[in-house]
């Protein structure tokens, strides 16, 4: 019998294997532009024709070739970056297959000009499905300049596969991206059928971020830091506003590498669920930086998808920065309501926090609590603003109280904050006056101020803060209906008179369903049948005699939750009671009341929105002040 294996010529084979690296132009893009990156350019410019069907042309100022690494460097498996088995699990360098070359080689005609840092002359080196067509000395630009022709030419089925110019260009324009992002130290350019798409100066990342993604990011984007000893993550998100009903502006990198991650990025819709709508995604760049031992990155060819070591810890981890972040900057939108431009490029405006501040964030618990392995999910609840009362300045207590502010003391019932108090408007009237006699003397005591019974002014070191009463009650209340489910139930007062509720059917059902969580949230509810409850308790904080009101607002609202948001259902509940039994706008408050506003907002885990993402407070800095006023 005749012998029926033969070895497949070395053009097949690569062509094979090149299936794998080179799939479409924007593969090579990669490839190419990673090359460069390693090889330590600092400047990189990307050329394209015709979508990369035509030419994919990386030019970098690199360190170069010499003439046999320039003539090696197409071989399969030839590569500087590896030296033993154990390089492969070290690697920190973008490549490290030897295959991207030898594979761009097998599927187009490429052309090579290369020239080593302080060598006199530079090699040429022309290659044609796989076989060099020519070598010679050129002159040429120190660095390497590497272009890809014709791709798959020689492969007319792949040609065949490839997607329209706008398709494929968007590939690549993505590749570029992913690419540029990760080094903003390094100025890249793009340029399709000669005309420049991308100019990217080198820059901050902050810069980066901004010249891809957009301007209107500016003063946007909030900085993510946190340092352990087992990972690090930096970068930036978008303050919840700035979230899209569509992807495209979230990258992971992890060693510098662009990954997908649906699993962290999870984590990150989870840091930032309370504030955005379902459905929309926040603007992140976020870098992680660990020992290359705990990923594996060879899991997928193409090398996007990796695996942690401990994905549980790797999530609670991001999850906990971004939280951190979010908390711990200042996310209020300063002075962004109808300014000049020119005001909100200043540096005051753009960056809310100064190198000293960040630095001092990141001494913060989360570190702490990251060193105590598997703690890092719990960011210590008062920990991000336990200092809160350094806004205020010097160490001695933030608020005088004047004399006539202890009469108002003096009324037990002031102590709670009741929506539905009937006592509303004698009591508003009696406090007006109060609050004008201390008006005119305190104003630089501290003391906070109502503003159109909406808002409260409150002095800080650096300015003042306007906080929207009804947003931070909300908040308020929020996390103490949080606290509640998680730890201990709120306190039922009992009603004198219990009363009979009676609902629509639905309505009814709907109530019976939540009354183990209303329960747990201080409601004495029991059904009595035929649709019909009785309210024996509500609420410690909710002023007996609107026991009725109170559920119906809360179903109301419950509703409205359920129509406009997919939240679990103990999460709506908790919210609708935010909601409902938070003090409305056009409440007067008394001094005491503003402040104990203020103390709990500040105690609060994420004072700086609404749990629906409201803003509770606009800070106000006199820098900023003093340049509105030119
Ligand atoms: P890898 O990057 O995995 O090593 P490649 O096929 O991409 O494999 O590249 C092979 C080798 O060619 C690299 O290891 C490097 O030594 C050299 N090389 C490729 N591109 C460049 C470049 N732009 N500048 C300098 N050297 C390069
Ligand atoms: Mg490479």
């Amino acid at each position: 019998m005749a012998d029926i294996i033969n070895l497949l010529p070395d053009n097949i084979a690569n062509q094979i294997a090149a299936g794998e690296v080179i799939q479409r132009p924007a593969s090579a893009v990669k490839e190419l532009l990673e090359n460069a990156v390693d090889a330590g350019a600092t400047e990189i410019q990307l050329i394209i024709r015709d979508a990369g069907k035509e030419l994919v042309q990386v030019i970098d100022n690199g360190k170069g070739m010499s003439e046999t690494d320039a003539r090696m460097c197409f071989e399969r498996h030839a590569t500087s970056k590896i030296q033993t088995i154990n390089d492969l699990f070290s690697i920190r360098t973008m490549g490290f297959r030897g295959e991207a070359l030898a594979s761009i080689a097998a599927v187009s005609q490429v052309e090579l000009k290369t020239r080593l840092r302080g060598s006199e002359i530079g090699t040429y080196i022309e290659i044609d499905n796989s076989a060099v067509k020519k070598q010679e000395m050129c002159q040429t630009a120190e660095g390497t300049s590497i272009a890809m022709k014709n791709l798959f030419f020689n492969v007319p089925a792949r040609r065949n596969f490839l997607k329209s110019n706008a398709a494929e260009m968007r590939h690549i324009v993505d590749e570029f991206i992913r690419v540029a992002m990760a080094f903003p130290q390094i100025q890249f350019t793009l340029t399709n059928n000669t005309q420049q798409l991308f100019y990217l100066e080198k820059g901050s990342l902050k810069q980066r971020i901004i010249a891809i993604l957009g301007q209107h990011y500016n003063a946007r984007i909030v900085s993510v830091k946190e340092t352990t000893d087992y990972m690090n993550v930096h970068g930036f998100v978008g303050k919840p506003e700035t979230a899209k009903k569509t992807r495209g502006d979230q990258f992971f990198f992890v060693n510098n590498r662009f990954i997908k991650s649906p699993y962290l990025h999870h984590a990150i819709m989870n840091a930032f669920a309370e504030m955005i709508p379902a459905d929309s995604f926040p603007l992140y760049v976020l870098f992680i930086d660990l020992d290359p031992g705990h990923v594996d990155i060879n899991v997928h060819p193409t090398k996007q998808e990796i695996k942690f070591d401990d994905e549980k810890l790797m999530y609670a981890f991001v999850q906990s920065a971004v939280k951190h972040a979010l908390a711990q900057f200042n996310i209020t939108p300063t002075l962004d309501f109808g300014l000049d431009p020119g005001i909100q490029q200043l540096d005051a405006v753009s960056k809310p926090f100064t190198e000293q501040q960040q630095a001092k964030s990141v001494n913060t618990s989360l570190y702490k609590s990251f060193t105590q392995a598997n703690q890092a999910h719990t960011i210590d609840k008062s920990s991000n603003l336990k200092h809160w009362k350094d806004l205020y300045g010097s160490g001695e207590s933030n608020v005088t109280y004047t004399e006539t502010e202890t009469e108002t003391m003096d009324s037990p019932q002031e102590e709670s904050y009741t929506t539905h108090s009937t006592t509303i408007e004698s009591r508003s009237s009696a406090t007006s006056m109060i609050d004008e006699g201390w008006q005119d003397t305190s104003i630089d005591q501290k003391v906070p101020v109502q503003v159109h019974q909406q808002y409260i002014l409150s002095q800080i070191k650096s300015g003042f803060i306007l906080i929207d009463q009804q947003a931070a009650h909300e908040r308020i209340l929020y996390e103490r209906y949080q606290r509640a489910v998680q730890e201990t139930a709120i306190p039922t007062q009992q009603s004198l008179f219990p009363q009979t509720l009676q609902l629509l059917p639905a309505d009814a059902a709907l109530i019976m369903e939540m009354i183990p969580d209303l329960q747990i949230l201080g409601y004495d509810l029991e059904p009595f049948g035929n649709n019909t409850f009785v309210v024996r308790g509500t609420p410690a904080d909710i002023q007996s005699g609107n026991e009725q009101a109170s559920i119906e607002g809360l179903l109301e609202q419950f509703k409205h939750f359920s129509h406009e948001l997919k939240l679990p259902r103990r999460e709506q509940l908790i919210r609708s009671m935010a909601r409902n039994n938070s003090i409305q706008a056009g409440k007067s408050l008394s001094t005491r009341e503003m402040q104990n506003i203020i103390d709990e907002l500040f105690a609060c885990t994420m004072p700086n929105s609404s749990p629906g993402g409201k803003y509770t407070y606009i800070s106000f800095k006199l820098t900023d002040l003093a340049k509105m006023f030119g």
